[in-house]
């Protein structure tokens, strides 16, 4: 299977030059050429196997240029039940409530207690891969710039990886106390963490500005090195989000909640649409998927856009308790909306460019159309998500956390406004642990303490739910890194990092 650009639809490369590359020359998206297509004995089969199958079955079609055993040894390496706790990485816990049939398929059972893991876990064995089968010899630098959740995940799943470094740069002040512990006490003899006087914005086009400087990308080179991305527009990110929905699905009918062959809805609490977009490629190999509901903070452009035609960033930027969907340009729309019109790239660049330029654009009447059959979009600010959280915990006994309460939210709504019943699979992304202060307060009216471990203590003791080890774990791990610096010395930083300054 090959894959094309979003932006040039003549760009065709490997499934290993997609992953090793991350990004397209001119600045596109790599998407896969055509889908496998799974029929009814396909789905059969799967429901067969456990997760691990299901993962070799699905990655396997999609990458064609890897052996069998390489995919096998892969998520073998990645999905064991030491990392995930328990042999399914992906458990669900089920809710009803009145007609109302919610399926929360928990992501957050990996060693950052956070989604990310599904795709960052095996990320780094299909980058190796790649890169051998590309540019074989060369050590890949990952660069990361992070608000959280993806830098710990990302630096979790290189630690030890065999021809990977990885540096990885969070703001000083954009961080949660528990994602900033997280990150200086990282273990691995691979792996540094920096500190950015600034905002996320500032990290993040510092990095980007180490990526294209020829003056680095020259030193890397000529000490056999080569800098590879590890953020969510990488398709290596992308695919082992495809298998969970099928594994869900399966699990949903082997466990007697759905017939064989009901349709489902799909409700993820969405930032990037990297996760919401992987749901969307499983119906379209074939998983019955009814809708999908796409649920946003007060960073809501993306329900905008799918009520109106127009994305537009130009509008407020709210900081939330669901800061991993605190975001206002969602760089996966555009594989999106490469599928949607038709495979048009030409369309895709023009959009893009816009977006760019003036901050905005509106789609043509067809893909409208697209997007009003697939997507429902809505928006719940901090005041609802918090009391959902706690009528979940009330009347359900469900502890959630902030960004899967904005799911639950969205979903009622669209319940509420639609009278729609289909049971839906509701994307669990964090556990309540790593946000533990607006949980807290969500759940108690006591006093909250100051500290994050007293206060996830205190949420332990409140609710009877144990602090998930690899969080418990931090409070007496060692602080390692410590580096605090202004963006403009970040490319000094990453030599000295290198050893190549
Ligand atoms: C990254 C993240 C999201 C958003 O996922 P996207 O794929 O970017 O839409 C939601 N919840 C949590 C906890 C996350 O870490």
């Amino acid at each position: 299977m090959k894959y094309n650009s979003t932006r040039d639809k003549s760009t065709v490369v490997s499934a290993a030059q997609a992953i090793a590359q991350g990004i397209s020359v001119e600045g596109g998206l790599f998407v896969p050429q055509e889908l496998p297509s799974y029929d009814e004995s396909d789905l059969r089969a799967m429901l067969e196997t456990d997760y691990r199958g299901r993962a070799k079955k699905i990655m396997g079609d999609f990458l064609s240029d890897f052996s069998a055993e390489e995919i096998s040894d892969s998520v073998d390496a990645a999905y064991t039940a030491e990392k995930f706790g328990a042999e399914n990485p992906a458990p669900i816990s089920y809710i009803e409530s009145g007609e109302k049939k919610m399926a929360l398929l928990e992501l957050w059972h990996g060693p950052t207690c956070a989604f990310k893991d599904m795709a960052l876990q095996i990320l780094p064995h299909l980058l190796t891969r790649s890169m051998k089968k590309t540019c074989d010899g060369k050590q890949a630098v990952i660069l990361v710039a992070t608000s959280g959740d993806t830098g710990k995940a990302a630096l979790e799943g290189f630690k030890d990886v065999d021809g990977t470094k990885i540096m990885v740069f969070y703001p000083t002040g954009g961080v949660s106390p528990m994602q900033k512990r997280q990150m200086a006490t990282q273990k691995g003899e691979n792996v540094s963490v920096v500190a950015i006087r600034g905002n996320f914005d500032d990290a993040q086009t510092g990095v980007k500005k180490i990526f294209t400087n020829a003056e680095i990308k020259e030193k890397l080179a000529q000490n056999n090195m080569l800098f590879s991305s590890a953020n969510s527009i990488n398709w290596g990110r992308l695919l082992p989000q495809i298998v969970y929905y099928f594994s869900a699905y399966c699990d949903m009918v082997n466990e007697g909640r759905i017939g064989f062959g009901e349709k489902i809805n799909v409700c993820v609490p969405t930032g990037n649409f990297g996760n919401i977009l992987a749901s969307f490629y499983a119906m379209k190999m074939g998983l019955p998927v009814n809708k999908f509901i796409c649920a946003s903070n007060s960073n809501n452009v993306l329900t905008d856009f799918i009520k109106t035609g127009t994305y537009d960033k130009k509008r407020h930027f709210y900081t939330t308790i669901s800061p991993s969907m605190d975001i206002l340009v969602s760089s996966n729309l555009e594989r999106l909306l490469y599928h949607i019109s038709g495979e048009d790239s030409a369309k895709v660049a023009d959009l893009m460019n816009a977006l760019n330029n003036d901050g905005v654009y509106t789609v043509d009447g067809k893909i409208k159309e697209e997007l009003d059959k697939y997507f429902w979009g809505g928006c719940c600010d901090d005041e609802n998500t918090q009391k959902t959280i706690g009528r979940l915990y009330k009347e359900e006994n469900y502890l959630a956390d902030t960004h899967t309460a904005v799911a639950v939210n969205v979903y009622e709504q669209y319940a509420e406004q639609t009278g729609d019943m289909t049971p839906t699979v509701i994307a669990s992304t964090a556990s309540p642990y790593k946000f533990a202060k607006a949980v807290l307060m969500s759940v108690s009216d006591d006093q909250i303490p100051e500290d994050e471990f007293s206060m996830t203590d205190a949420l332990s003791a409140k609710t009877g739910t144990a602090v998930p080890a690899p969080l418990a774990s931090l409070r007496d791990a060692k602080e390692r890194f410590s580096e605090v610096c202004d963006a403009d010395e970040m490319p000094a930083v990453v030599l000295k990092g290198l050893s190549i300054g």
